[in-house]
Parts: C-alpha cells; sequence; structure tokens
C-alpha cells in the first residue's frame, strides 16, 4: 500500500475515481482501476491501524481482554463512524400477545416485527475485519427463482456471466476449496478448473458425520426426500498452493505489516472476529498490494454525493466528507473531493443511507428497500456417548456441510437452506464452552447439556467439562430470504448519530416462504440428529418468560413451532440491479440508472442471495463494474488531472 494520507492532502487532486469504503468490494476495485493507471481516492469512515503489525496485535489483544466475544469485539467502538453491535439487541421478558418481543438501542433504529440481527463495522478492511471467510459460489438456480419456483427476484445477468468473474475473485481473495466437490453440485461448471488452494483439511466433527452419507432424509414441509452427503466448503483462507492450478503457481498471501508471517490455517478457531495468525483472508492484503496511482484516506465519512450541475445529464461531480482527529469525540471538519466516477462501496445499509440522503438515484423508488440477510437457525446436540468425544472447537467455524436443501422443486413450497456443521461446539447458540465451566462451577452459566450447577472443582470439573463439551454438536443452517420491498432502510431526522448524521431506520420481517424454510430447517436438524443417536438440546421456546432473540411461531400443516433465528451478517438487496429503471436502481454493472458516473457497488445490488454466503458473488460483480468503469473512462478520455496544491479546494 502507497500509505494512508490525511484528508487535507487528499482533496489536493482531482480523482478519476472516487471509491467510498475501503472493504472488501472498496479494496479489489480500487486496485484494478489503480493497476489500470487510474488515479483512485479511496475514503474510509474507520479509523484504521490494524494494516501495520502492531495495530494488528492491538486488535488482537482488544478481542482477548473483550469480556463478550462477539464479531466487533477486536475492534473499538467510535463515536465518529458508528456502527452496529449484535449486543445492541435485547429480549423482551413477558411480552404481551402481538408486542415487540426485542428492544433494539444502538447505531439502527428499528421498527419491524422481528429483529436484524446483523452487525457490520466501519473500519478500515470493513466487515470482512471479523468474517468467517466462507465463501461458496452462488447456484445456476439461485439467478431466477422467480421464473423457475415463483418467489423473489431475478437477476439481469446468469451464473454463466459470472463464472470467468467468480475464478478471478478467487484468485484475488486465495480461495482453498475442491472443485470437484463444487462441480457436483452444478455450482462450479468449468470441468477443468480447479481452486487456487487444496480444500481446507475436514474436521473431525466432518468425519463424524460422513457415517450419514448416503441417509436418506424426508423433508415433508418441501414434500422430498433427500439423501445426505457431506460436501467441504470453500474457504478464504491460507491452505496448500495446488500445483494444477492455472495459470498458477498460487502463492499464498502473507500477514499485513509483517511480510514474512501469515501462516496456512492451523485450526485457532478464533476466525470471527480475527486470526491470529492471519490465515483468513482479508481486504488489507489487497490494500498492502495498492499501487501508487491509489490514494487511500482514513477517518474520512462521507456524508452526501454531489450532482453536477442541471446541464450535466444527471452526472454527480463528487462527494463532501467530513475528517476527524478522534474516534471517541464527533468533532469534525468538512471537505469536497471531485472525481469523474463515484463508487459506493460502504456496504449496502450504507450505500442505501448516502443514496436516500443525497436524493439520487431512487426514481424507482427501491433505493433501501429489499433488505436481506440469511436468518441462521441454530440447532445443538450432544453426540452419543458410547461414541466418545466429536472433537469441537478445533478450525474455521465450519469446514463442511449438507448442500442438497438449496435446491430443486423444494424451492416452491419453502426457503431453500443450507446446513453448516458447526466445528464451535454450541458456541454460537449458547455461549459455550465459557456458559458450561460457569454453570458447572455453580456461578451462572446457561444450564443446558448435561452440565448441571454442582459447585465442582479440580479433577472432576475436567472430566465432567471434557466428557459434554467433547460431545456438542451444533447445526447452523442458513435460510435463504428473498427480496421483499417491505423490508427496508428508510432515514428520519428524528433519529442522528452523535456527529448529525441520519442513523439507518431499518423495517425488518421474515415472509411466510422464508418462515416455512426456517421450519423445515429445524426438522431435517432434528431428525439428522436422530440418524446420528445425538440427543437433541435445541429449544427456541421462551425459557422463563424470555423469549430468545429473534423469536417467532409458525404453522404448517396445523402443528405449530417455537422458532428463532440469529442474523449471518449478510447485508444486502437495498440498491437492487435489474432490467428496467422503473423497479430498480443499478444495471447489471452496478452502474446507477439516472446517473451515469455513479456506481452502488456491494452486497445491496444483488436481487437475491441464495443459501451461498454472498460476499464472493458480490466481488465477482465488483470485477465486472470495475472492467465496466475502465470502459467508461476511457470513452471519456479523461486522463488524471493533477493540480498544484494551491489551486485546491480550501477545507469548509
Ligand atoms: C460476523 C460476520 C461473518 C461473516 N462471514 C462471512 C462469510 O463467511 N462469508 C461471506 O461471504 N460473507 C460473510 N460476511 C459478510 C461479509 O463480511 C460482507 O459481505 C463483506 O465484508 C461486505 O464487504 P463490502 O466491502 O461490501 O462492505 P463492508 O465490508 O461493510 O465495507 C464497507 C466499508 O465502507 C466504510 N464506510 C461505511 N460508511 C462509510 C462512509 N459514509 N464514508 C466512508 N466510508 C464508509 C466502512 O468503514 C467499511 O470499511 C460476514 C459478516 C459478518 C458480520
Ligand atoms: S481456524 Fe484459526 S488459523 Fe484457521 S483461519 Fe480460523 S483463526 Fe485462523
Amino acid at each position: 500500500m502507497t500509505g494512508t494520507v490525511g484528508a487535507d492532502e487528499a482533496v489536493r487532486r482531482r480523482y478519476d475515481v472516487v471509491i467510498v469504503g475501503g472493504g472488501w468490494a472498496g479494496s479489489l476495485l480500487a486496485k484494478d482501476l489503480g493497476e489500470r493507471g487510474w488515479q483512485v481516492l479511496v475514503l474510509e469512515a474507520g479509523n484504521g491501524g490494524a494494516e501495520t503489525w502492531p495495530g494488528y496485535l492491538d486488535s488482537l489483544s482488544t478481542f482477548y481482554s473483550a469480556v463478550a466475544k462477539v464479531p466487533n469485539s477486536g475492534y473499538r467502538r467510535s463515536v465518529a463512524a458508528p456502527f452496529p453491535d449484535v449486543l445492541d439487541l435485547a429480549p423482551v421478558r413477558d411480552p404481551e400477545p402481538g408486542e415487540r418481543e426485542y428492544t433494539a438501542n444502538g447505531y439502527f433504529v428499528q421498527n419491524g416485527r422481528l429483529p436484524y440481527g446483523t452487525d457490520y463495522l466501519r473500519e478500515l478492511g470493513g466487515a470482512a475485519m471479523h468474517w468467517l471467510g466462507a465463501v461458496p459460489r452462488m447456484h445456476p438456480e439461485d439467478f431466477a427463482t422467480n421464473e423457475r419456483f415463483g418467489y423473489g427476484r431475478d437477476w439481469p445477468i446468469t451464473a454463466a456471466d459470472l463464472q470467468p468473474w467468480y475464478a478471478r475473485a478467487e484468485f484475488e481473495i486465495g480461495v482453498a476449496g475442491n472443485a470437484q466437490g463444487q462441480r457436483e453440485l452444478g455450482v462450479v461448471t468449468d470441468p477443468d478448473y480447479v481452486f487456487p488452494m487444496h480444500q481446507i483439511p475436514a474436521s473431525w466433527i466432518d468425519r463424524y458425520c460422513t457415517r450419514l452419507d448416503g441417509t436418506p432424509i424426508r423433508d415433508e414441509v418441501a414434500d422430498e426426500q433427500y439423501q445426505l452427503k457431506v460436501h467441504s466448503l470453500p474457504q478464504a483462507r491460507n491452505s496448500t498452493p495446488n500445483p494444477d492450478y492455472r495459470p498458477g503457481p498460487y502463492r499464498p498471501s502473507s500477514a499485513v505489516g509483517l511480510p514474512n508471517y501469515g501462516e496456512r490455517c492451523v485450526g485457532n478457531a478464533s476466525c470471527v472476529p480475527i486470526c491470529p495468525v492471519q490465515a483468513k483472508s482479508h481486504p488489507l492484503r489487497q490494500q498492502a498490494r495498492f499501487p501508487r496511482t491509489v490514494t487511500t484516506a482514513t477517518r474520512c465519512v462521507v456524508t452526501r454525493v454531489r450532482l453536477a450541475g442541471p446541464t450535466m445529464g444527471g452526472r454527480v461531480s463528487g462527494v463532501e466528507f467530513r475528517t476527524y482527529t478522534d474516534p471517541a469525540s464527533p468533532v469534525g471538519r468538512s471537505h469536497v473531493v471531485e472525481a469523474g466516477v463515484v463508487v459506493l462501496a460502504a456496504h449496502a445499509i450504507e450505500n442505501a443511507r448516502l443514496l436516500l440522503f443525497s436524493g439520487l438515484a431512487n426514481g424507482s423508488d427501491q433505493v433501501g428497500r429489499n433488505l436481506m440477510d440469511h436468518p441462521t437457525v441454530l440447532n445443538w446436540a450432544l453426540a452419543d456417548e458410547r461414541r466418545g468425544p466429536v472433537g469441537p472447537f478445533r478450525g474455521p467455524g465450519h469446514t463442511s456441510g449438507w448442500e442438497v436443501f438449496r435446491f430443486g422443486e423444494g424451492r416452491r413450497r419453502r426457503a431453500p437452506f443450507r446446513i453448516e456443521i458447526g466445528n464451535w461446539g454450541w458456541g454460537w447458540a449458547t455461549g459455550a464452552p465459557m456458559s458450561n465451566v460457569a454453570t458447572a462451577l455453580g456461578v451462572g452459566g446457561d444450564q443446558q447439556g448435561e452440565i448441571r450447577p454442582d459447585g465442582v472443582f479440580g479433577p472432576e470439573l475436567r472430566r465432567l467439562l471434557g466428557s459434554t463439551i467433547g460431545r456438542q454438536l451444533q447445526l447452523q443452517i442458513a435460510v435463504e430470504q428473498s427480496a421483499n420491498p417491505g423490508n427496508r432502510v428508510t432515514l428520519d431526522r428524528r433519529h442522528r448519530d452523535a456527529t448529525g448524521n441520519l442513523r439507518p431506520v431499518l423495517t425488518y420481517d421474515l415472509d411466510p416462504h422464508t418462515r416455512s424454510g426456517v421450519y423445515a430447517a429445524r426438522l431435517v436438524a432434528a431428525r439428522i440428529f436422530q440418524q446420528l443417536d445425538a440427543t437433541d438440546w435445541t429449544n427456541h421456546a421462551p425459557r422463563d418468560g424470555v423469549p430468545p432473540l429473534g423469536h417467532f411461531t409458525h404453522t404448517v400443516d396445523g402443528t405449530t413451532l417455537d422458532l428463532a433465528y440469529s442474523g449471518a451478517g449478510h447485508g444486502a438487496g437495498t440498491h437492487v440491479m435489474g432490467s428496467s429503471p422503473r423497479d430498480s436502481v443499478v444495471d447489471a454493472f452496478q452502474r446507477t440508472w439516472e446517473h451515469p458516473n455513479l456506481y452502488a457497488v456491494g452486497c445491496g445490488s444483488m436481487p437475491s442471495i441464495g443459501t451461498s454466503n454472498p460476499t464472493l458473488t458480490m466481488l465477482a460483480l465488483a470485477l465486472r463494474s470495475a472492467e465496466q468503469i475502465h470502459q467508461d473512462l476511457v470513452l471519456d478520455r479523461r486522463p488524471a488531472d493533477v493540480r498544484p496544491a494551491d489551486e485546491a479546494e480550501a477545507p469548509a
């Protein structure tokens, strides 16, 4: 990286491209366009620092010392560039019938029936500084669910259009995987393709679960029978380079700030939020390879996109932004920077917020609408004691899963789902193993599993924990949520952050098709536990009057179940792409229909998210957009226009 600069230095130039946000999308775009010779400015709201080795170590120790180990706990809260946190949500005890069962006290204002339980991070590197790194491609079916199954929105492009861009994204971020397994699923179509690196080895739990390969499982909601087979999942983390990779050979990335470091995944199991050996891929690695044509300015919160004059055919001229020196203070200064092309890459919710506040690109009334996530159903069980421990708390969050429930005619009757075989015991569902230790000591915790609050110590404590924690199985099931215009981001002048910026107001719910997917996922998980002779401890009903977050009931064929979901962090769909400006915000290249030099990139452009973690698809789209932006700039014949410092726009 050429290093980050302050705003005063950054605004001395006019740029070919200004990119708002230095997360995955912004970083890949900046690197691509910079390598083509265009002058690029990345404006990043976050504080920065983790791009140096001491800064990375600081994030690690912040995480180690955090009491609650949640995705954002490696990063300090910021007043100047606030962001949401999963700890902002709390359940309501004994809610009245029809009353909302949660409160939201954080950056998001939430007024929906159900909570949007997903966070992100406004730091250099974005949400990927705490992502897991699971990177499956989407299936061809996922791009046309309306045409094929009668629900959701269809894409203006197909999976075939994206195949070469998927392959490039897999090279850029460094993907380890088994291409043959993905071909069996119909997800990878090139018969000769291999991933840059061999798959991350299967975990103990994956191997334990392969005993069910070939077992039929009935899903009565879908009215289908499926046959189980464990498939490994592509991962953005260092493993052994595959010598067959073309154009190869592939060289795994090193750590930022310490190029001789950066190891292969050794199974430390703290990928969310942070990998101690930097085996997990993140955008700061891309930024370390930025050419000199790319300038990155941190602590720059973009507040508005500026429209060029009324005779400019809807073109935008640049952006306004505020800088700060102390993340704990709202005090800042305002600036303006101009560019030939403006790219919003600030996250689905922040992109929508900026478009709404700027009053741009919303002729279709779709900006902010169709907010999506993968509602995730957690299921937990204790494996059969006679078969011994299954080896949890080792390896990335999940390395394999059961994929068959993602595809086929069952999608007509319920949303499809992907079953992740969890490697981290009951950590996500119940806070294990810390909660188990507290229970055994008799000082709190969550009394689930076979651990009772007996106040045991010493060898007896070790025996008790070893015999139960070692048998914890968790299936986390990501359910597809389709685009629904009622799920949306809006702005309300009554709700501002400390700097005066309007906070996102979210309205969120799950429609009946998605709820049926959650219902089916829960039943299928129970059947799988039965087949494994495991004791199912899953409980989504209110306990002592307190409902779990994301609780709802749903009835299928006269049987009602208590269900609950967690957010997956997969915010998407707030500036959807389409074939017509009448009902979409951006075209197939993520260019806003109304402003020829304004792009909105990221998961917000996706009309559907299938059952795949969305980032790889989003990056394939970003690389495709970079090619289009390059073409736009060539057509405009806009070589870099570097002005002397004394002609630069003075800070306001
Ligand atoms: C806990 C968790 C786990 C996840 N795991 C996975 C996974 O395994 N696989 C997967 O595919 N996806 C995963 N995701 C989702 C993934 O992290 C996101 O899809 C991806 O990081 C989005 O990248 P982005 O660049 O579009 O946005 P972001 O990463 O959100 O980056 C946006 C950037 O813009 C900056 N910004 C925001 N507002 C402004 C502003 N006004 N001015 C200037 N800058 C601004 C932010 O600071 C940030 O750096 C996970 C998410 C979470 C929360
Ligand atoms: S399992 Fe461990 S080594 Fe592997 S990516 Fe996750 S934290 Fe890093």
